[in-house]
């Protein structure tokens, strides 16, 4: 069922479990998202992102998915533009998350508060970035100390930005990245207490692929609501389509089922991480 991700976020704060944010690139692994959640009884967040090119076409049957479960999923538009966000609106998405972290603090936040209010309008969720969750492959392994540390969220500003936006919950940067990484991610912990010491609001992490089992326990336990995943599902449905043996011979259904199935299995590893098993 279609559930407002406000509600989510708040029973999530209340009993301290963190929702699994999942993109999904095809109906494949919407099912698959789906399935694990419905296995485990526990609310997810089924999310798209513009770059898949599927935000509009595939609208219509993830809301058909979500409509038929019968656990709590909220639908995202995931790194939006302004643009993204308002079609994922108009589309039916009820929660969108609009991504200006590469843009100077007053813009970002003059944005944010546009999408804010264009999403309230009609029901939907925001949420925003502040500080910029880089891309593992680029930007990270390339950085110097000081840079790294550029990258954090910093807990005054976060407060500002909160006040000035009207935000449901905000991506913060503390220490993970988007994509593969390259060596385990540094999470500091110091840093997300801090965030939400000073917040009022549901902390989100992006990147939360490839941090180990235990640091996003940690991370929940710290504070941390949200934590979005995408690569390990992709990579785990690419690793079990390439063990088929004798691929070629077998029927691209076959092939589908396979992916979905470990979509399912990586899915329902993530839930149990973040406590959010029976929580349905
Ligand atoms: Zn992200």
């Amino acid at each position: 069922m279609l559930v407002p991700i406000k509600e989510m976020l708040a029973d999530a704060s209340k009993r301290r479990y963190g929702l699994g944010m999942f993109d999904a690139i095809n109906q494949e692994m919407v099912d698959g998202i789906i399935a694990a959640a419905e296995a485990e009884r526990a609310p997810v967040i089924l999310a798209t992102v513009k770059a898949f090119g599927n935000l509009l076409s595939m609208a219509d049957s993830m809301l058909y998915a979500i409509k038929k479960a019968s656990v709590p999923i909220a639908l995202e538009v995931d790194h939006g533009t302004m643009e993204a966000c308002f079609q994922g609106l108009a589309a039916g998405y009820n929660f969108v998350m609009y991504d200006g972290s590469m843009l100077p603090f007053d813009e970002n936040a003059a944005n944010t508060r546009i999408i804010a209010e264009a999403a309230h309008a009609v029901g939907a969720g925001v949420e925003a970035e502040l500080g910029h969750v880089a891309n593992a492959e680029v930007t990270y392994e390339n950085a110097n100390q000081e840079e790294k540390e550029n990258i954090y969220t910093d807990p005054e500003e976060a407060v500002k930005f909160v006040e000035m936006t009207g935000v449901d919950c905000l991506a913060v940067s503390v220490g993970t990245l988007h994509g593969r990484y390259k060596s385990a991610p540094d999470l500091q912990f110091d840093l997300i207490r801090d965030l939400k010491q000073a917040l009022n609001l549901p902390l989100v992490i992006h990147g939360s692929s490839g941090i180990t089992d235990e640091d996003v326990k940690k991370a929940v336990a710290a504070g941390v609501c949200k934590m979005n995943f995408f690569t390990d599902l992709a990579d785990a449905a690419a690793r079990r389509i390439a063990a088929v043996p004798d691929i070629a011979a077998l029927g691209f259904n076959k092939l589908m089922s396979a992916a979905r199935d470990a979509v399912k299995d990586c899915t329902i590893d993530k839930i149990r991480l973040l406590g959010a098993s029976g929580k349905a």
